[in-house]
């Protein structure tokens, strides 16, 4: 397994002098990967100021070219020299409408240009009060695996990002995250997926001061940080805690 992965999600944030000054506060760290996914129009500003760090996009379109006003292919991000994809994240879920199907076609999008998709998934509070957690992501994984199967899941990063923690502050506990984690784990094995070289992320109102809780964690490979991403500084306390905890 290799390192541990940490990426930012800048969600609709920034500009040309901040990314700038935020980039410039970060370093690259050996023994972590770590990666930004900036929106559309920073990807040609920020590829300077990456250092060792990967490129990433929040979304994408499922479509590869034509008359989809506003899209943007897979391969383009490809061009701009992104690595990593967000696909369905929780706020396109809830406020742009993709569903499950959409998460899929747009999964492998993202791998047929090479890319790497970072599948989001994760259940509402009132699932996990009902005792649905399971069920609800692996109705979620279900629906990308009918679209990439097991061998587009060994090329993805999954990552479990619990909608009550996401933009809170109150993140899921380490045993909350390993257990999710493991379930998982154990939904892509029974998937035919290898499911130890698959790296699953924790995203949810990861700080400086529990990532190191939350990587120490068995079946937690890194992190998806949101708000601590646009602070240089917790950005990368959040990274040594990663390369602290070293390898999945
Ligand atoms: C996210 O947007 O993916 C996220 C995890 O946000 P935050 O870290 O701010 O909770």
């Amino acid at each position: 397994m290799p390192h541990k992965l940490v990426v930012g999600n800048w969600k609709l944030n920034g500009s040309l002098a901040a990314n700038e000054a935020l980039l410039g506060g970060c370093g690259t760290l050996v023994g972590v990967d770590m990666a930004v996914c900036v929106p559309f129009p920073y990807l040609a500003q920020v590829a300077p100021f990456l250092g060792g760090m990967a490129l990433g996009a929040q979304t994408v379109s499922e479509f590869q070219s034509g008359a989809y006003t506003g899209e943007v292919s897979a391969e383009m991000l490809a061009e701009m020299g992104c690595r990593y994809v967000i696909v369905g994240h929780s706020e396109r879920r809830a406020l742009f409408g993709e569903d499950d199907a959409t998460v899929g076609r747009k999964a492998a999008a993202v791998l047929r240009a090479g890319l790497v998709p970072i599948v989001c998934v994760g259940e509402s509070l009132a699932e996990r009060e009902a005792g649905r957690v399971m069920e609800v992501i692996g109705r979620q994984l279900g629906a990308v695996w009918e679209s990439i199967g097991e061998e587009g899941f060994s090329k993805a990063v999954v990552a479990y990002e619990p909608v009550w923690a996401i933009g809170t502050g109150r993140a899921a506990s380490a045993d909350e995250a390993q257990e999710a984690h493991a379930g998982i784990r154990r939904w892509l094995a029974e998937h035919d997926v290898l499911a130890a070289d698959v790296r699953i992320l924790y995203g949810g109102s990861v700080k400086a001061d529990n990532a190191a809780t939350l990587f120490a964690m068995p079946d937690v490979d890194g992190g998806l940080i949101g708000g601590a991403s646009l602070v240089a500084g917790d950005f990368m306390a959040i990274c040594r805690a990663a390369m602290a905890n070293g390898g999945c």
